[in-house]
């Protein structure tokens, strides 16, 4: 008669016996088995600041191509912003941490929408053993006002840790579409300037590193909620925003200071289609974000405008590629799934004729797809090729506007 090798019970005490190599285990050891594995689990929690292996700089960026096309110069800025972190907190630990404070280097990203700001904060994430979340700014107003109060952006951040505090404290948080908590208009005093600069005032708290109390769940504040102090002077906060219509400050900037002797060989060699590369704090602030938020927000840098080459690689080279998921997608029912070159150059080119952007590549993707997913799974075919003028006639089904992205 067999046995559980773990308590002894023979088969027809349990309602359960599995077999292994060389020995059996019953339902009710398989449980308390679990249990244990649980607990254990608990215990070497997954942001243990002991376990952080430190990742080069380089690293870090190699590990960004990956994912992110292009952008080399937001790319770099990120990975060292990353590893002068960890470093920071691997120093926080030290005995001589007295001596010289190393201090954080808070993150700006500018570029338009579609460029790859989210991608670039989430494929961090994916690296990184701190907790990590990303929050929208727009939701947030001021105390008092209908929205979210800024400390609920920290609230995420302790979701994530589990409401493990001292993880919380080493986390980083993106924040999304800064740009829409920028002043608005000149003149701040004719009326409430609800979402702008005093949101600037609450946030510029966080940014520069204190303790404040944050509602475990989110949302408002309210008097009987108890609240959990954290300190925010370890957490790395990386902003991005689109900043519609920055560059005309940016050209007024660069039109004023070209005024002089050296004028001529100055407006030389400004690249006129692309003034996002010469971005200076002043331009943040001639857009309406006070001035003590752009001093804590030192690493400030750009992403550029996505180019036919930039979508055309985005589509088939990331590790993640859209055209390699439909690939997998397929190979998953046993279909050798393959595109014509000129198919993927027509599905760029309509994104490019409709600016969709990057965003817009999935959708015509799904668009040209939709009815080969539909129809090959329950047919006996095992391979199928997309070619241009299968996907144009797909196209021309549809109306491209409903495949703007908002
Ligand atoms: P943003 O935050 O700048 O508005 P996202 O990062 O959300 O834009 O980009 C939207 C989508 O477009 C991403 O999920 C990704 O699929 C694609 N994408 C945008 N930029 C890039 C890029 N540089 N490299 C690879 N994919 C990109």
């Amino acid at each position: 008669m067999d046995k559980c090798s773990f308590c002894g019970r023979d088969k027809r005490e349990t309602n359960l016996l599995i077999a292994g190599i060389s020995g059996h285990i019953c339902d009710m050891c398989v449980e308390q088995a679990y249990e244990i594995v649980q607990e254990e689990g608990k215990k070497s929690h997954p942001f243990d600041m002991n376990s952080i292996k430190l990742i080069k700089p380089k690293e870090i960026k190699k590990f960004l191509d990956l994912y992110v096309i292009g952008q080399e110069e937001a790319k770099k800025i990120i990975s060292v912003a990353v590893y002068n972190h960890y470093k920071r907190l691997m120093q926080a630990n030290r005995k001589d941490a007295e001596e010289v404070e190393i201090e954080k280097s808070n993150i700006i990203l500018v570029g338009e929408t579609g460029t790859g700001k989210t991608l670039l904060a989430r494929t961090i994430a994916k690296l990184l053993h701190v907790p990590f979340t990303i929050v929208d700014a727009t939701v947030l107003t001021e105390a008092g006002y209908v929205g979210e109060d800024i400390e609920s952006i920290l609230s995420r951040l302790l979701q994530v840790a589990d409401y493990n505090v001292a993880a919380a404290e080493k986390g980083i948080v993106f924040i999304d579409e800064i740009d829409k908590i920028a002043r608005k208009g000149d003149n701040p005093s004719i009326t409430r300037d609800v979402s702008g600069e005093g949101v600037q005032q609450g946030l510029l708290k966080l940014l520069e590193g204190s303790v404040v109390n944050v509602p475990p769940q989110g949302g408002r504040k309210h008097p009987d909620q108890k609240m959990i102090p954290v300190d925010t002077r370890n957490i790395l906060f990386i902003c991005g925003g689109a900043f519609e219509g920055i560059e005309r400050k940016i050209a007024q900037r660069l039109n004023t200071t070209v005024v002089g002797y050296n004028a001529a060989r100055r407006t030389d060699i400004i690249d006129r289609n692309n003034l996002m590369q010469y971005i200076a704090p002043q331009d943040l602030r001639a857009y309406g974000m006070i001035p003590e938020i752009i001093g804590r927000l030192p690493m400030l840098t750009y992403l550029h405008p996505l180019d036919r080459k930039a979508l055309r690689s985005i589509l088939t080279e990331p590790k993640n590629a859209i055209i390699k998921q439909y690939v997998k997608l397929f190979e998953l029912d046993g279909i050798k799934l393959s595109f014509d070159e000129e198919t993927l150059d027509y599905i760029v080119d309509k994104a490019i004729e409709f600016k969709l952007g990057a965003r817009g590549l999935r959708s015509i993707c799904e668009a040209v797809m939709i009815d080969a997913m539909f129809e090959l799974p329950s047919s006996n075919e095992n391979e199928i090729n997309i070619t241009c003028d299968y996907a144009k006639s797909k196209i021309e089904k549809v109306n491209m506007q409903r495949l703007k992205v908002a």
